[in-house]
């Protein structure tokens, strides 16, 4: 399986981040390929994880008594595999990135009301996720707000090991585990993500 995006797939992405919904069939007839190509191309870039799932966008801004805010706070916990899991659990919590600087979290937060935020703030990002020394930053107004990566045909795609984190260069290891497709920077690594799974159990 090749591991770049060639001038098809950026296409079919392309006109899958217009419309979701967008059939088989017309994507094949825009793309001029025929139909068991393109089901097959988007079957790839699912399986490759490059479309991670077909969603739906909300207008944040038409629900009323909605609260966006931006938090930037300092990470304790170092281990960012628990952080991913436990931020996953938190649907308040819509992107959270690591970032450089003193403060290296970077939070995008959506609650239903600004008088919940202290309260959310101490008992699940500081407690449940160890951050502190947090600068909160509301939004009063949106002026642009993008949902789409954009797409340049020739791209090569980018793996991270899932689990050392680190990015993989050359082909991954690629391994089904329970079902879902996991990519390693080598056997080590895919053991002993099995084993940690293991435990889990
Ligand atoms: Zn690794």
């Amino acid at each position: 399986m090749s591991m770049r995006i060639d001038e098809l797939d950026a296409h079919i992405i392309e006109l899958l981040q217009n419309n979701g919904r967008m059939m088989y069939k017309d994507i094949a007839a825009v793309a001029n390929v025929s139909l068991p190509t393109a089901k097959a191309r988007i079957k790839r870039l699912k399986e490759l994880g490059v479309i991670k799932r077909f969603t739906v966008v909300l207008d944040s801004e038409m629900l009323w008594g909605r609260v966006r805010a931006f938090v930037l706070a300092k990470v304790n916990l170092l281990d960012i595999e628990t952080l991913k899991e436990k931020a996953a659990q938190m649907a308040e919590v819509r992107n959270f990135y690591i970032v450089t600087g003193d403060r290296q979290a970077f939070l995008d937060l959506e609650l239903e009301d600004i008088r919940d935020l202290p309260k959310f703030i101490a008992e699940r990002l500081s407690k449940e996720l160890g951050l502190s020394d947090f600068n909160i930053l509301t939004i009063s107004n949106v002026i642009k707000e993008g949902y789409n990566v954009q797409v340049k045909p020739y791209t090569s795609l980018r793996f991270r090991c899932d689990f050392c984190g680190a990015v993989i260069y050359g082909r991954p290891v690629v391994q089904y585990i329970d079902g879902v497709r996991r990519y390693f920077s080598g056997n080590d690594c895919a053991e002993a993500f099995k084993e940690r799974v293991a435990k889990k159990k």
